[in-house]
């Protein structure tokens, strides 16, 4: 599974990584979401809410 945040799109809301904070990390400097593990996803199950969640379709998850 590979998770992929579209940086152009990312308007650094933080929602991603509150639903999946093993996954997305929102970088502070750059102010985009970027994704720290995406395995993670495999165990936690919560990126495709993130993915549905995050307001600008910024999030895509390919299996
Ligand atoms: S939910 Fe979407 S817009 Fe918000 S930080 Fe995550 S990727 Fe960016």
């Amino acid at each position: 599974m590979n998770v992929i945040v579209n940086e152009e799109t990312c308007i650094g809301c933080g929602r991603c990584m509150e639903i999946c904070p093993a996954v997305f990390y929102l970088n502070e400097v750059t102010g985009k979401s970027e994704v720290i593990d995406p395995e993670a996803c495999e165990f936690v199950g919560c990126c495709e809410a993130a993915e549905e969640n995050c307001p600008v379709d910024a999030i895509s998850i390919e299996e």
